[in-house]
């Protein structure tokens, strides 16, 4: 779905969430957390040859308070465990995740018990991208899915759900 507006001499009409939506999904501000050989397909992503800064997304921040968007590249031993849900928990809302690769979707080839088997078991993930290690161009596509998804998302969705899970505990 696009940004619908109507237009004429000198007006412009449109609905408050489509706005809010349209500038979230033209400006994600990426929070690269590289933990393995995935995070070096994150690089190239990031790099002047893929180009990621053309959809608006060249902005990478390494402070959790100022990104929105959770790049997840590479394999989680249980000890990192507790530093991404730091780095999750530190990032306002809204915010969202990309996991990167097998390792951070299912753990890849490492069914070891130092060896976190997903991701999604400790934050919420958006958007999870197969591949041992996926090409930069999958990173590409997974930042445009997730894009269409803000859009289409209700601006204060998140919001509503925890309103709507507290009024079920109040019954
Ligand atoms: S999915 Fe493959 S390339 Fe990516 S971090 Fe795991 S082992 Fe490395």
């Amino acid at each position: 779905m696009g940004f619908q507006a109507y237009q004429g001499e000198g007006w412009l009409l449109t609905k408050a969430e489509q706005l809010i939506n349209w500038g979230r999904s033209r400006s994600p501000w990426p929070f690269p957390y590289g933990t393995a050989c995935c995070g070096i397909e994150l690089m190239a992503a990031l790099a002047a040859g893929y180009d990621m800064a053309r959809f608006g997304a060249e902005r990478v921040g390494f402070s959790p308070r100022q990104c929105d968007v959770l790049i997840e590249a590479g394999t989680i031993t249980k000890k990192m465990v507790p530093i991404l849900k730091t780095i999750y928990d530190q990032m306002a809302e809204p915010k969202w995740v990309i996991a990167v690769g097998a390792c951070a979707c299912t753990g890849g080839v490492f069914r070891t018990y130092s060896t976190q088997q997903g991701i999604s078991d400790i934050i919420p993930v958006d958007v999870y991208i197969p591949g041992c290690p996926p090409r930069p161009e999958g990173i590409l596509y997974a930042l445009l899915k997730l894009l269409d998804k803000i859009e289409e998302d209700h601006p204060l969705y998140k919001q509503r759900q925890e309103v709507a899970e507290s009024l079920e505990a109040a019954k």
